[in-house]
């Protein structure tokens, strides 16, 4: 990990191990429930759905829209503070499924966000093992 780089950092776990080896390839991956057909992100064990074991890993087109968002003022962690004002935001996949991540590629200003604009994945290398998924204006 760069020395510089001062946020929290994910831990991967057992179920979020593959996750986070596809994102280190650059691809965005989730859970599909192949017994209710229900998606899922954050990675998990069981469908929260139906508690199925029986869960599938299928690859986002890495495009989405904007579901919902907020503009940090204040920073979750000191790592941050250098960001702020940054945007947090609830992206919605084209498959269905939300997962929160950050907007970035646009000034944090409410006057040009909009609910359902496009966004597009794009990933922050953190450490070796390590790339964030984050989103940027699609065209
Ligand atoms: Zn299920």
């Amino acid at each position: 990990m760069s020395p510089e780089y001062t946020k929290p950092v994910p831990v991967p776990q057992p179920e979020s191990d593959h996750y986070w080896e596809q994102a280190k390839s650059g691809k965005l991956v989730f859970q599909k429930c192949s017994d209710c057909d229900s998606v899922q992100f954050y990675p998990r064990i069981l469908c929260v759905a139906c508690s199925s074991r029986s869960l599938d890993w299928i690859e986002s087109s890495g495009k989405g829209t904007l579901f919902t968002f907020a503009i940090a003022h204040v920073p979750p962690h000191p790592g941050f503070r250098e960001d702020l004002p940054y945007i947090t935001a609830i992206v919605e996949l084209e498959q269905g499924v939300k997962m929160p991540s950050q907007v970035i590629g646009i000034e944090p200003d409410p006057d040009l966000l909009h609910i359902g604009m496009p966004l597009e994945v794009v990933f922050e290398e953190i450490s070796e093992s390590i790339s964030l998924p984050k989103f940027r204006p699609a065209e």
